[in-house]
C-alpha cells in the first residue's frame, strides 16, 4: 500500500482555510435524536489538531440520502429530515469540552448554505482557530455525481483540505475527490486526518498480513455483498468462517437441505465454485440454531447443518460451530470480522456473534471488526473497546480490502 500519509502535525495551516470533509452521517432515533454521536466523536482529534494550529476550520459531510429523482415537495422533505443543524448543535456541545487544557478559545459556527454568497462570507468572516460547519452536501445534487462546478466552487474557498470522511471514502463524490483533486493541481496541500490514518494502518494489517494465521470471519446478510470481499481474502487468510446467513447460500450450493433458510438462488454456481477452489480454507457451520419462524419463532431448536428440516430456518451458528470457530480464532495472529453469526437482533439468536467476540477478545491476535452492524453488535455487547480496532465505515473498509489497500478518496491524496 502506497504511504499517502501527509502527517498532520507538520501540516502548515496557520491562518489558512482548510475544509475538511468528516463523517457527520451519525444515526438517528426515531424521536428525531441522534442514537450515536460515536462519528462526531471520532473526528474530534483532527478538528483539534487544527484548532491547535490556528487554521480556519470548514467541516463538510453529507448527512442521510436525498434522491433527486423524487418530486420536489418529497426533496424538501428529505432536506428538512437530513438537516445538519441537528449535529451542529451536539458538535456545539462536545467540541469544547474536549478541548485540552490551555488550548485557546474557540467558536463553532453554522452556515445553512452549501454555495453561494452566503457560504463565501461565512467562510470569509471565520478568526483563526474558528470552527465553521456547512450544511449538509448532499444539498447539492452535484455533491454525489461529482460535479466539476460544484467542486470548482468549494476548492475556490479552500487554501487546504483534509480527508477524515472514512466513511465515506470509497465515494468519488465533490467533496470527498473532486475537491481534493483540484487543489492537487493548484499545488495547494491535501492530507488525511487522524481518523482516516487510524483506518488505513489498522485494515492495512487485513490487506498486507505481516503474519499467520489470518483468520476471516465473514457473516451478516448477503452473499453477493461480500462476494469480491471473499475473493480477495482468499488470497490473503489462512481461513474464512462462514457464519450468518450467507452459510445457507453455501450449504445449499453444496447440496444440503437449508428448509426456508434465507438462499440466494443466483449465487449457488459461485458459492460451489468458490468453496471447492478454496480447498479447504472455507468452513461452514457444522450445526445451526433454528426455528420455525423469523417473526414469531415459538419452536427452536439445533440441528445438524446438513438436515434442516422443511419448514424451519437458520438463525444462528450452533454450539459446536461456536467452538470450532473460537478454536480457530484462539489460534489466530490476525483477525478480521465482518458480519454477524447469527440474527443478532434477537435474543435467542445471539449466542453465535457472543461466541466470535469472545474468542476474539480472548486471543491474541490483531482483531479488526469491519461492517456496521457487526460493530453495533460489538457496542451492544460490551466488546468493542476490547477490539484491536472497529472501523467507522461499514462499505469502506470491506472495498479497502476488496481493492488491496486502495479507496478513491484516500488515493487522491498527495503528499506534496
Ligand atoms: P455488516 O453491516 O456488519 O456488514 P450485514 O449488513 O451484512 O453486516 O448483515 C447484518 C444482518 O445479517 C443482521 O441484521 C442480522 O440479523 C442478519 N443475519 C445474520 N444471520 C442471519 C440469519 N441466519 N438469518 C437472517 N438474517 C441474518
Ligand atoms: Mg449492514
Amino acid at each position: 500500500m502506497k504511504n499517502h500519509v501527509k502527517n498532520l502535525q507538520t501540516f502548515a495551516v496557520k491562518g489558512k482555510t482548510v475544509f475538511v470533509r468528516v463523517d457527520f452521517n451519525v444515526p438517528f432515533a426515531k424521536d428525531g435524536s441522534i442514537s450515536d454521536d460515536n462519528r462526531i466523536v471520532q473526528a474530534l482529534p483532527t478538528i483539534i489538531e487544527l484548532i491547535r494550529k490556528q487554521a480556519r476550520i470548514v467541516l463538510f459531510s453529507h448527512l442521510g440520502k436525498i434522491d433527486y429523482k423524487k418530486t420536489p415537495e418529497e426533496i424538501e422533505k428529505a432536506k428538512a429530515k437530513n438537516d445538519m443543524h441537528k449535529v451542529y448543535l451536539r458538535l456545539k456541545e462536545l467540541l469544547p469540552s474536549a478541548l485540552p487544557a490551555g488550548y485557546p478559545e474557540t467558536e463553532v459556527k453554522f452556515v445553512n448554505a452549501t454555495r453561494g454568497e452566503e457560504l463565501k462570507n461565512a467562510v470569509e468572516e471565520l478568526k483563526n482557530g474558528e470552527v465553521l460547519l456547512m450544511q449538509n452536501t448532499r444539498y447539492e445534487k452535484g455533491e454525489s455525481k461529482n460535479d466539476p462546478e460544484l467542486s470548482r466552487e468549494w476548492a475556490e474557498l479552500a487554501d487546504a483540505y483534509v480527508m477524515d470522511a472514512f466513511g465515506s471514502a470509497h465515494r468519488a463524490h465533490a467533496s470527498t475527490y473532486g475537491v481534493p483533486e483540484i487543489l492537487n493541481a493548484e499545488n495547494k496541500p491535501t492530507a488525511i486526518g487522524y481518523l482516516v490514518a487510524k483506518e488505513v494502518e489498522s485494515l492495512g494489517v487485513c490487506v498486507n498480513p505481516d503474519k499467520h494465521p489470518y483468520i476471516a470471519v465473514l457473516g451478516g446478510f448477503k452473499v453477493s455483498d461480500k462476494i469480491k470481499v471473499i475473493e480477495s481474502l482468499l488470497k490473503k487468510c489462512d481461513k474464512i468462517l462462514i457464519c450468518g446467513a450467507m452459510a445457507y447460500t453455501f450449504l445449499r450450493a453444496l447440496g444440503h437441505k437449508t428448509g426456508i433458510s434465507p438462499v440466494e438462488e443466483d449465487q449457488l454456481d459461485y458459492a460451489k465454485r468458490t468453496y471447492e477452489e478454496a480447498a479447504g480454507k472455507i468452513l461452514l457451520p457444522v450445526d445451526c440454531v433454528i426455528a420455525d419462524s423469523f417473526d414469531n419463532p415459538t419452536d427452536i431448536k439445533v440441528v445438524h447443518s446438513q438436515e434442516i428440516p422443511d419448514g424451519y430456518e437458520g438463525m444462528d451458528i450452533g454450539p459446536d460451530t461456536c467452538k470450532l470457530y473460537a478454536d480457530e480464532i484462539l489460534k489466530a495472529k490476525i483477525v478480521f470480522w465482518n458480519g454477524p453469526c447469527g440474527v443478532f437482533e434477537k435474543e435467542q439468536f445471539q449466542t453465535g456473534t457472543k461466541a466470535v467476540m469472545e474468542a476474539c477478545t480472548q486471543s491474541e491476535a490483531f482483531t479488526v471488526i469491519g461492517g456496521g452492524d457487526s460493530a453495533a453488535a460489538a457496542k451492544e455487547f460490551n466488546y468493542a473497546d476490547k477490539f484491536s480496532h472497529v472501523s467507522t465505515g461499514g462499505g469502506a473498509s470491506l472495498e479497502l480490502i476488496e481493492n488491496d489497500g486502495h479507496l478513491p478518496g484516500v488515493d487522491i491524496i498527495q503528499d506534496i
